[in-house]
């Protein structure tokens, strides 16, 4: 997928956002919706995608939306690192296929890292435990 093309509305999160395809939910208001990764490269990764855009990438969201966005992303790191309490937090965004890009509706990754531990391969690998995923999503979200 290039940088440049339409918005697909299949994809993956806008199905989530539509309720047609289910997610470990851990935040949602107007702005923004954030849920557990599914093939978690580290304990507690979490993502938050925007809503009521359709944005594939961080170059097409409209600017003035983008700061009530980066709110909530940054609402749930501080979540994230409250709960989990890591040695630090990887906040990653990729942009086309070539960056490695594999859902093309916008989101940041927010990756908890322990020092010693290595993070697994990207968006691949077998789906996490749901009970985990759940229990994760549960602690986070106590901290929103
Ligand atoms: P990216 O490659 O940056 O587009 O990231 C897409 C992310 O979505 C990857 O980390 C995948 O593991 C994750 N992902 C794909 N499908 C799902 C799903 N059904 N639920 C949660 N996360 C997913």
């Amino acid at each position: 997928m290039t940088l440049h093309a339409d918005y697909q509305t299949d994809n993956i999160f806008a199905k989530m956002l539509r309720g047609d395809v289910p997610c470990v939910k851990v935040f949602e208001d107007d702005v923004a919706l954030a849920f557990m990764d599914i093939f978690p490269q580290t304990e507690g990764h979490t993502l938050v995608i925007p809503k009521g855009v359709e944005a594939r990438n961080f170059l097409d969201m409209p600017t003035d939306k983008l700061g009530a966005y980066m709110e909530r992303v940054q609402k749930v790191a501080r979540a994230v690192e409250k709960a989990l309490k890591p040695d630090g937090l990887r906040v990653i965004q990729f942009n086309g296929a070539s960056a490695g890009q594999t859902v093309y509706h916008l989101h940041f990754h927010i990756m908890p890292i322990r020092e010693g531990d290595s993070a697994r391969p990207h968006a691949s690998g077998a789906p996490a435990d749901m009970g985990q995923l759940n229990a994760l999503a549960d602690q986070i979200a106590a901290h929103l």
